[in-house]
């Protein structure tokens, strides 16, 4: 904690003068162009990852970046806050992507793979049912990459899995029929330090290098015309 409430001093002192003038402006209104969907892992660091300021990304964090699937009405089978925030982000913010990142060496998935009874936590155990669905994708299809540790193989899938139950939410799947929204997979590999996008066409997580960056910038090029 101490390092939490020095660190807020040492931005105050060494990095407000640099961001002072963007802050005042973004004090007005936010035009982020991406709902980012992660997992709470303390290791997640979008806005390093990406090198992202304030106001690029409309953030969503929650234990294995889950998203409980919606009703035919769209209200979410599971918490409202997820629901919530995509929501916002798509009726008021009109972000233009949602990107679901999961990680390697998640803790969710591990417990989503031990069962463990021990850890006597009721809503945890409640929470990571949204993710059963990529249990059982692994136990029957099998791993998208089978050199990944079995929690790892099961992230990778937990991800696709996330990107079908935001597509449950009517007005998710309207803006994407509609072209104004494009739903993304990514996955980081801690170790690594790798972030990796999921490519439907060979349905292989592949990691962004600068080559893969500029296939899928010009991808969405394509897309905004
Ligand atoms: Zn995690």
């Amino acid at each position: 904690m101490r390092k939490l409430i020095m660190g807020i001093v040492e931005f105050r002192e060494k990095m407000l003068p640099q961001y002072a003038e963007q802050f005042s402006k973004l004090a007005l209104a936010q035009t982020p162009d991406a709902l980012f969907i992660t997992c709470s892992d303390s290791r997640v660091v979008p806005d390093l990852l990406a090198s992202t300021h304030p106001g690029d990304l409309f953030t969503m964090r929650n234990v294995g970046n889950l998203i409980p699937p919606a009703t035919a009405e769209g209200v979410s089978t599971g918490d409202l806050s997820e629901a919530s925030a995509i929501e916002y982000a798509v009726l008021v913010l009109k972000v233009a992507n949602i990107v679901v990142c999961g990680h390697s060496e998640c803790g969710a998935m591990k417990a989503v793979q031990t069962r463990s009874a021990k850890l006597k936590a009721p809503n945890l155990d409640k929470w990571l049912y949204h993710a059963s669905n990529a249990a059982f994708r692994l136990e029957q299809e099998g791993p998208l990459d089978g050199s990944l540790k079995p929690h790892d193989q099961l992230s990778q899938l937990n991800v696709l899995v996330q990107l079908e139950h935001l597509m449950t939410y009517p007005i998710v799947r309207q803006q994407v029929s509609a072209g104004a929204l494009v739903l993304s997979g990514w996955w980081f590999d801690i170790a690594a330090g790798n972030m990796y996008a999921y490519e439907r066409t060979s349905r292989t997580f592949e990691v962004i290098d600068r080559a893969m960056a500029e296939r899928m910038v010009a991808r969405l090029a394509t897309r905004a015309r």
